[in-house]
């Protein structure tokens, strides 16, 4: 199963992702936890990229489809996987479908996660996120049981450099101009699929699941 799940910052695909990739036993390809990681270990890519993640812009095309490039040839990637933020740009889209052609393979299905632009606001400035396993919380919706440190690995928790006011605004402008225009792209190619991204996470993960066919 080779899965995208498109939607605006906040809609919930990291978490879903995260699970699922682990229930189905495929990889999770999350653009910007790998950004985040390079970013972390002081790389130069990861310190270039950091410039632009930190206001809310996207990374060049270039940059994100080489690192998808490299990620999808590792033999993990062979048996199918869940892309999580990315495509974001339609340049980066085409780049995808050349990728896995090269490879003889496609895309299964795109599953936009629907989520009002309120709740979007309300989730991304109350996230918090474990530094150590990326498990996302929310200060009020989604508290961890004790302040500041994560229930699964004990790590601490951050707010984000971009989860601010400011790139927030910048980052849902960037989606609705850059990365929405991929809705019609998908459903051009009869790829696009939708799944409610408001309500509880284990109503919303079973409603992936039946659209995936899992
Ligand atoms: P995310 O964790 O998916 O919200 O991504 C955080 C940030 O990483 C984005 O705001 C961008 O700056 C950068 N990023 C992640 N994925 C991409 C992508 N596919 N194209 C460009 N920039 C990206």
């Amino acid at each position: 199963m080779r899965l995208v799940f498109l939607g605006p910052p906040g809609a919930g695909k990291g978490t879903q992702a995260r699970e699922l990739a682990r229930e189905w036993g495929v990889p999770h390809l999350a653009t910007g936890d790998m950004l985040r990681e390079a970013a972390a270990t002081g790389s130069r890519l990861g310190l270039e990229a950091r410039r632009y993640m930190d206001q809310g812009a996207l990374v060049p095309d270039d940059v994100i489809v080489g690192l998808m490039r490299e990620r999808l040839a590792r033999p993990d990637a062979a048996r199918g996987f869940i892309v999580d933020g990315f495509p974001r740009t339609i340049a980066q889209a085409e780049a995808l479908a050349q990728l896995l052609k090269d490879h003889g393979q496609q895309l299964d299905v795109v599953i936009y996660f629907d989520v009002s632009e309120g709740e979007l606001l309300r989730r991304l400035t109350g996230r918090r996120v474990c530094r150590a396993c990326q498990t996302a919380y929310h200060l009020v919706f989604a508290p961890p049981t004790r302040p500041g440190v994560c229930d699964k690995c004990g790590g601490e928790l951050y707010q984000r450099e971009d989860d601010g006011e400011k790139p927030v605004r910048i980052r849902l402008d960037v989606y609705a101009r850059q990365t929405s225009p991929l809705l019609d792209y998908y459903r051009q190619r009869g790829l696009l699929a939708t799944v409610a991204g408001e309500g509880s996470i284990d109503v919303i993960r079973q409603a992936i699941r039946q659209t995936a066919g899992g």
